[in-house]
């Protein structure tokens, strides 16, 4: 059984529309703690990492907000990588998906201290590779396996030591629909594997997920999956920042989860762009949390 220690961000400065900084309230009301302890699991809630309000701050020059959201993510790799030294699972609760820039490079960090590497699974209807010169526009949470990779903004992209947090052959996306012309070159340029959900449609969630377990496997030593909440279809999760039809069923989803937890190989978890501004009576966190059940442990016989 895991050690989890819940990590709230109410981050919503990478994304245009509001909403996502209450994501972290609403998986909490939809008892995801109580949830993760009924499967045996020790689970702390850590409380929330401080997040500067939108409307007291000044509009940076350039990108949006990118030294502060920056210097967010910097709080969170410190105590991610805090609580992988300290023997414990990170379950980071977003906020926009901008916070991964920093939750998967303080893993990155702890598990470099051990002369070992990390895997990433990314699960998403957008593949977030966008640089602050690529970008249409302008939202820091399109770029964040970007600078994960050592590109873009040169003090986002170095929040890892030793940075870049994640070599190309150790990250693949899964279930993206939704990526522009910049994104396009830089999955190329990047050397990034995508499988798109045309990949899934024809070959199979099952069939898809085994390759890229495989593949972000050979040579580290833990998964960080980083699940955004859109990557699942918005009939099932309409609450989410950026919706985008064609996503993963709820069954493919449940799949996914089940799947990753079999590996025995995660070490962190980010659950993000869970908006309930959007929402239907908190449907999408009520899915969020049963999608953690799945991912640690719970089965259906
Ligand atoms: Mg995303
Ligand atoms: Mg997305």
């Amino acid at each position: 059984m895991a050690s989890i220690a819940l990590l709230g961000v109410p981050l919503d400065l990478g994304a245009s529309r509001r909403g996502v900084e209450m994501g972290p309230s609403a998986v909490r009301l939809a008892r995801l703690a109580s949830r993760l302890e009924q499967l045996g699991h020790t689970v702390v809630d850590t409380g929330d990492v401080p997040v500067p309000t939108r409307e007291t701050l000044r509009l940076e020059r350039g990108i949006d907000f990118l030294p502060t959201i920056t210097g967010v993510c910097r709080d969170i790799a410190q105590r991610t990588a805090a609580l992988v030294r300290n023997g414990q699972l990170p379950l980071v609760l977003g906020g926009d998906h901008s916070l991964a820039a920093g939750s998967v490079a303080g893993v990155a960090t702890a598990l470099a201290e051990r002369q070992q590497r990390l895997g990433l699974i990314w699960l998403d209807a957008h593949a977030d590779l966008n640089t602050p010169t690529s970008t249409r526009s302008g939202n820091v949470h399109g770029m964040p396996v970007a600078h994960l990779l050592g590109h873009g903004d040169r003090d986002m992209a170095s929040l890892a030591q030793p940075a870049p947090a994640i070599r190309p052959e150790h990250v693949v996306i899964i279930g993206a629909r939704d990526l522009d012309q910049g994104e396009r070159a830089n999955a190329r340029e990047f050397g990034v594997t995508i499988y798109t959900m045309r990949d899934v449609d024809e070959r199979g969630l099952r069939a898809v997920l085994g390759e890229a377990i495989d593949r972000v496997s050979d040579g580290t030593a833990g998964l960080h999956v980083s699940l955004d909440l859109d990557f699942v279809d918005p009939r099932e999760a309409p609450g989410v920042g950026t919706p985008v039809r064609g996503g993963a069923t709820f069954r493919e989803a449940h799949l996914a989860m089940e799947t990753l937890w079999d590996t025995g190989r995660v070490v962190a978890m980010d659950l993000v762009e869970v908006n309930p501004v959007l929402d239907e009576v908190n449907h999408t966190a009520e899915l969020a949390v049963g999608l953690m059940a799945s991912a640690f442990g719970q089965r259906i016989l």
